[in-house]
């Protein structure tokens, strides 16, 4: 059973890496959703289908939580969407404010304690807040909270942007002020969702780094939510993204007075303390988010497509008999490849459609059992044939290993390995699971070649960092586990310091 540590290579002398232990933390990609709607009746309903538009980010646990005048509602559960809610759930979940999540973990923290969306009791009635990011001073805000007597059940940096706001709220704060002086003193990836009896709300972190956006139906009734494909799903047309270090409030009546008046539900935007620079996370359009999503106004289609014709400009002198995607990640950069290179496109690897992605099961062993349930070879599509094997990315180099000697086992002439993304080098502070250093192949192996023959291939291509930004078309996207460049900083720059006082 190949592992980082199996791997036959001598490690590189990067000692700040070898030395380094895994970060210990609960990190997590997620979705979330939030609506508010005076006129559904169906509220749980709405909020089922936009879960299930985000299930993709995140498959361990998932929960609603709903307001029906001012009375609170909540379900939650570990599991997928489907099987969490059923119609009698649903039908239970009714009212006009409400939020949802779907939630992925590491190991440890898969459990219901730590499903979302929490709830906090303020003195102004129960708060509920749901989260997608991982923030990078939780030692701080805890120590912080505790130190106040604010620390109760469920450890999660969500529990603490929670009980964060909470606090505030009990020293006498407006909702508003409470939300955007936690959110100020919150660093890392935040997209968050927040239900009170009344009251919607949406924030972003400074440097945006996990996708949000916004959305109404055709009722008028407002909808955010992780990725456009959950707007889509409900019927509502995108509005735009929620800007980095922006906090969207919207009130139920204030809301509908405006939305009956001028045809615009009010909604009260302001902005975090600090510097605000768009970072989103470059690995989102790479592989996470669904490649029928909008960010940034771009497709995350498009993008993918890119991707797979800079990857064959840049591969031009690979004679192949064909391009093969791994799916489902791989798909559209392989047709771009094959467009760009006019090697044909053929679908050589049939997936399981049943079984969770392997890059995100919380366990080791689920992650190898993942790799043999997932693929199948079409032996008769593939049999002595040169293939140009379209791939997203390498991370901890098992997967690839495994599946190119299943490639050589059914009769495949040729592998080349050509990667839609740089190599990963570095771990990911804020909120997808590869925080371990000594896990990543590029990490241990910083030479291609070594990797090349690692893998087994005939060949192996990734692209670069420039690559992935210049494909990206917007200034300064994360690339931070491809670079070691962290726009957003590290745990270790926020171990010693207050909350609130770094912005
Ligand atoms: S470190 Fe990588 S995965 Fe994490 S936010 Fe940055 S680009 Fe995305």
């Amino acid at each position: 059973m190949p592992s980082s540590d199996s791997i036959s290579q001598p490690r590189q002398a990067t000692p700040e890496f070898t030395d380094m232990v895994p970060y210990k933390s609960i990190n997590e990609e997620c979705g979330v959703f939030g609506i508010l709607d005076r006129s559904s009746a169906g509220l749980g309903h709405t909020l089922y289908f936009g879960l299930y538009a985000l299930q993709h980010r995140g498959q361990e646990s998932c929960g609603m939580a709903v307001f029906d005048n001012h009375q609170l509602r909540l379900h939650k559960e570990m599991g997928l969407v489907n099987q969490v809610f059923n119609e009698h759930v649903l039908d239970s979940l009714t009212g006009q404010v409400g939020i949802g999540h779907t939630r992925y973990s590491t190991t440890g923290a898969s459990n219901l304690g730590n499903a979302q969306p929490v709830v906090v009791r303020t003195p102004f009635g129960a708060l509920t807040l749901a989260h997608n990011g991982n923030l990078i001073n939780t030692d701080s805000l805890r120590e912080f909270l505790e130190s106040k007597g604010y620390l109760g059940h469920g450890n999660s940096d969500s529990h603490l942007m929670a009980l964060y706001i909470n606090y505030l709220l009990n020293q006498g704060r407006s909702l508003k002020d409470a939300v955007k002086e936690a959110m100020d003193a919150c660093e890392g990836a935040f997209s968050v969702v927040i239900a009170t009896g009344d009251t919607l709300i949406a924030a972003r972190d400074r440097h945006g780094l996990r996708p949000f956006c916004m959305g109404k139906t055709k009722n008028g009734a407002l909808v955010f939510a992780s990725e456009t494909c959950a707007l889509d799903i409900v019927g509502a047309t995108y509005e735009r993204d929620i800007m980095p270090g922006e906090i969207l409030i919207a009130e139920l009546d204030d809301y509908y007075t405006g939305l009956h008046l001028e045809g615009q539900g009010r909604i009260e935007s302001f902005f975090m303390e600090g510097p605000k620079k768009e970072n989103l996370c470059v690995f989102e359009l790479v592989y996470f988010a669904r490649p029928d999503s909008i960010i940034h106004g771009h497709s995350v289609y498009n993008y993918r497509m890119n991707l797979g014709r800079r990857l064959a400009q840049i591969s031009a002198d690979t004679e192949a008999d064909i391009v093969i995607p791994v799916p489902d990640s791989g798909n559209v950069a392989a047709v771009g490849y094959s467009r760009e290179s006019g090697i044909p496109y053929v679908e050589g690897l049939i997936k399981n459609r049943y079984v969770g992605r392997t890059f995100i099961s919380p366990t080791h062993e689920l992650r190898e059992k993942g790799i043999q349930l997932k693929l199948n070879p079409l032996k008769d599509v593939l049999q002595g044939k040169r293939a140009i094997v379209v791939d997203d990315s390498i991370v901890r180099g098992n997967t690839s290993r495994n599946l190119v000697k299943m490639l050589k086992d059914c009769g495949v002439k040729e592998v080349h390995f050509r990667i839609s993304s740089a190599k990963v080098t570095h771990p990911c502070f804020y909120g997808i699971d590869m925080s371990n250093k000594k896990e990543l192949i590029a990490n241990q192996m910083e030479d291609t070649e070594a990797i090349r023959k690692y893998l087994g291939v005939d060949s192996l291509v990734y692209l670069s960092v420039e690559d992935m930004v210049s494909v990206a078309g917007y200034d300064a996207p994360c690339t931070a586990c491809f670079s070691g460049q962290y726009p957003a900083g590290t745990p270790d720059d926020f171990a010693a310091t207050v909350p609130g006082v770094s912005v």
